[in-house]
């Protein structure tokens, strides 16, 4: 049917033929009948009217009315070959049946056939009114086939169209879904770097948290080797001298008692000298300790010199001081110091200071001194005050 539509009747009569010989074969005459009409058809476009006359009379004697299509068009193709052969009337005749065969199952290409065919006969057979009427349907139905086959493409064309247009549509919502699936990607990445630089600034917060922790520690710990003096772990010099003058300040304020003690190891040179200055050191981180226990949590004990220390008792007057020192230096010298070195006594010299009118440390110290000189010169051992 396609060589048939494609105009190559050749080609298209053999494929038809071997299928009229399988039916042929298979004994299914109608269905060979059928094939036949079709050869028939092309026989004619191939000009071969007698070949094609044959064919179409073997095929009539199957195909009966009933077999409406093949019926339609092998009376056509049989007037066809009859008007070509020039035998009109019989031609006339089949192209009666072929009308009435087209007009019962509507096929309208055919009749549009069928009418042309049949205003042709008309002429031949010098029939000019009939002739007429046949043309006029011919055009009318060939008008209206236009316009069907029109209106169909307009269809197709609008189908298309619609289909064209849906495509379009579809391909923008695909873009816009990948659009969107980009972005979800796009924010996906954000968060996941968002959560990267979250956790990169809490590893360098933890970082520098740290440094800052060993920095605050190790402040700490050069403030307190710079106040503290490192074999007796007293307060050192310096600071105890910065809480005298704290003290002093606030018993200007308060109008309260503050005295201070300055005391010295006897003869310690010797200690040194007889039983070596291990010994010595050992000597004096226990005369710290002893006199540390002694003392109430808010005084303050330093070494303010090699054997020498200072005993700072705020809101303590004179009288209360002379008593301390004096407790201190009989504790000291009841001391079991064999503990330390065999043989060993050691003892202490006090001079006491209370506070008067001084604005600074310095005569106050210097007061605290001269007693401990006086102490000395008195002979060891004892406490003195100014
Ligand atoms: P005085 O009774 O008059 O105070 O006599 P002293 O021998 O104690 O006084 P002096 O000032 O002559 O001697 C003090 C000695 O203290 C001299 C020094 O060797 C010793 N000394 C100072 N600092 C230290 C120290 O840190 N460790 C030791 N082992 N000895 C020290
Ligand atoms: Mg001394
Ligand atoms: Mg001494």
């Amino acid at each position: 049917m396609s060589f048939e539509e494609l105009g190559r009747y050749q080609e298209a009569n053999d494929r038809y033929q071997k299928a009229r010989e399988f039916w042929l074969k298979e004994n299914e005459l109608i269905a060979a009948a059928d094939m036949a009409v079709s050869i028939g058809g092309n026989f004619i476009n191939l000009n071969r009217l007698d070949q094609a006359k044959t064919m179409l009379e073997q095929a009539q004697k199957h195909i009966t009315p009933d077999i409406a299509s093949s019926y339609s068009y092998m009376n056509l193709y049989l007037a066809k070959v009859h008007h070509k052969l020039g035998n009109h009337s019989q031609a006339l005749e089949y192209i009666i049946n072929a009308e009435k065969a087209f007009n019962d199952h509507h096929n309208a290409r055919g009749l549009n056939l069928v009418l042309q065919l049949k205003s042709q006969i008309y002429q031949a057979l010098e029939q000019w009114s009939d002739a007429y009427h046949s043309l006029s349907a011919y055009v009318e139905a060939h008008d209206a086939l236009d316009k069907k086959t029109m209106s169909d493409r307009n269809s197709e064309m609008q189908a298309r169209f619609n289909t064209d247009k849906i495509q379009s549509e579809n391909s923008i919502l695909v873009q816009r879904d990948k659009d969107k699936e980009q972005q979800l990607q796009m924010m996906k990445r954000n968060e996941q770097m968002q959560i990267i630089i979250i956790v990169l600034v809490a590893i360098i917060l933890a970082i520098v948290s740290v440094f800052a922790y060993k920095q605050l520690m190790r402040k700490q710990q050069f403030k307190f080797l710079a106040l503290t003096d490192e074999l007796t772990k007293l307060s050192n010099r310096r600071d105890t001298y910065a809480q005298g003058q704290h003290f002093l300040k606030a018993a200007q304020q308060s109008a309260k008692p503050f005295s201070i003690i300055s005391f010295d190891a006897d003869h310690f040179k010797k200690v040194n000298d007889n039983l070596g200055h291990e010994i010595g050191d050992k000597v004096l981180i226990k005369l710290a300790s002893i006199c540390s226990s002694m003392m109430r949590e808010t005084d303050v004990v330093g070494r303010v010199g090699g054997e020498e220390f200072l005993v700072l008792l705020p809101n303590i007057d004179k009288t209360k001081a002379i008593e301390i020192a004096n407790r201190l230096i009989d504790t000291i010298a009841n001391y079991d110091w064999s503990q330390i070195s065999p043989h060993l006594h050691q003892t202490i010299s006090a001079g006491v200071a209370s506070y008067s009118n001084e604005t600074e440390l310095s005569p106050l110290l210097l007061k605290a001194d001269k007693a401990l000189y006086s102490a000395k010169a008195a002979g060891r051992n004892c406490v003195k005050a100014e």
